[in-house]
């Protein structure tokens, strides 16, 4: 097949102009099950909260003007007249000179307008010693507070996580429009690839790729959807595609891509449907054989089978891709400078990605080690690596001692 590499910026130009992305509609889901969704919709507020003025403090009720001039050798006497529990409309109106004994979180019967501190009073059957003064609204929370009424609480777009959801519940909802999560299909290839668990026999290895990649679907707000693994068959690869197209949003494979023999997705992918394939190739390295494909609405991304070039390619096109149909805010990921340890040399022509990792050093700062280049066929080159320094395609090294920008792979894309 006839390939014409594009530059990774035209890959990305095509991805952006061409797959249509758009989020996949939302769902009402309850508040238990809302954790790391996407907001759908803007929250605003339908009540104050607190909903009540409310002691902050163990204590007495009182009018803090009653209070003035009470001091740790001169008390100010009141009169108790009743008590406030939490849970319960005080049934008590508080006069001038009275007190009434009220609990954290109950609230601030009529006429009251602070709390005494229990700690600051002393009792004798139905006459409070008050031996410290208190001023207006101390120690109460006043009504709307913590959130008014009208108060837009939460945007649509905000990933909810236990403070959120906390908001979200303060407000009395227990359910929430959230985005619909895309679901991801994961399809490995090739006939030496076994799934874990089972025995291995001669020739063969683990596939590692569906497992590295689902992960990277859930770390990007996808649900991956395992396929498993298809041997190097046409038929076979074509029936496990066209099931993956009708069970997921997005469709990833891996392994086969390249220009041997027994690689058959490309050609296979072309077979499915209309547009068709859409990237046949990238200027890349390592991920040079990566190709993207649109059949009806749905996008398909074949990958490299190298574990780490499958990887680097999910993070820079597949992740961004997932990102916005779940209506996540598209987070570049985190960035450090450091200084090259050695010499980083590009492949000609072609965008160089050289896997890193980070060493502190005393007189230079952060250092960025390559690890094992060459090597990205294996796992271990990104498990090793904390991310990766970019070489531009008309570049032909970065000399060490140059300062270079790495970006972060690790935990660096999750929300
Ligand atoms: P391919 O792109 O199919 O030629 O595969 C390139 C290399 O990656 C070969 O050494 C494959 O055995 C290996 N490979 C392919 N798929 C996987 C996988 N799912 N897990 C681990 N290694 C794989
Ligand atoms: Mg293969």
């Amino acid at each position: 097949m006839f390939r014409q590499l594009m530059t990774l910026d035209e890959a990305k130009r095509i991805i952006d102009a061409q797959l249509g992305l758009k989020t996949l509609g939302a769902e009402e889901i309850s508040l238990l099950q809302a954790y790391n969704r996407v907001l759908a919709e803007d929250v605003v507020a339908t009540l104050d909260i607190p909903p009540f003025n409310r002691s902050t403090v163990d204590g007495y009720a009182v009018k803090a003007a009653d209070t003035f001039g009470a001091e740790e050798n001169q008390p100010v006497h009141l009169q108790i007249c009743g008590s406030v529990s939490v849970g319960e409309a005080p049934k008590i109106i508080i006069n001038a000179g009275e007190a009434a004994a009220i609990v954290t979180g109950a609230p601030l019967p009529e006429g009251a307008d602070a709390v005494v501190m229990v700690e600051d009073t002393d009792i004798e059957g139905y006459v409070l010693s008050v031996y410290r003064a208190v001023t207006p609204n101390e120690n109460v929370m006043k009504k709307g507070a913590d959130i008014k009424k009208g108060e837009t609480v939460l945007k649509a777009g905000q990933v909810l996580g236990a403070s959120e959801i906390g908001a979200l519940a303060a407000l009395g909802l227990n359910k929430i429009k959230v985005f619909k999560i895309p679901l991801v299909a994961v399809l490995s290839t090739g006939a030496e690839v076994t799934e874990p668990g089972k025995a291995l026999p001669d020739g063969k290895i683990y596939d590692i790729n569906a497992y590295s990649l689902s992960t990277a679907v859930c770390e990007s707000g996808g649900k991956p959807i395992y396929m498993g693994v298809v041997p190097d068959d046409t038929a076979a690869l074509r029936e496990a595609l066209e099931h993956a197209l009708t069970s997921a949003d997005i469709v990833v494979t891996s392994g086969g891509v390249s220009v041997g023999p027994k690689d058959l997705t490309p050609q296979t992918i072309a077979t499915l449907g209309k547009p068709g394939l859409l990237v046949c190739g990238i200027a890349v390295k390592p991920g040079k054989p990566t190709t993207i494909a649109l059949v009806g609405e749905k996008p398909v991304f074949a990958l490299p089978g190298h574990p780490a070039s499958a990887l680097l390619m999910f993070h820079l096109l597949v992740r961004p891709v997932i990102q916005r149909m779940a209506g996540r805010s598209m987070s570049e990921g985190k960035a450090v400078k450091a200084l090259a340890a050695t010499r980083m040399f590009s492949a000609k022509g072609r965008r160089t990605f050289v896997m890193v990792k980070l060493k502190p050093d005393d007189r230079k700062g952060l250092v960025a080690v390559p690890v094992e280049s060459g090597a990205s066929g294996a796992i271990t080159t990104l498990a090793k690596a904390e991310g990766f320094v970019e070489i531009p395609e008309n570049q032909q090294f970065i000399d060490a001692g140059e300062e270079v920008t790495v970006t972060l792979l690790k935990g660096a894309f999750m929300s």
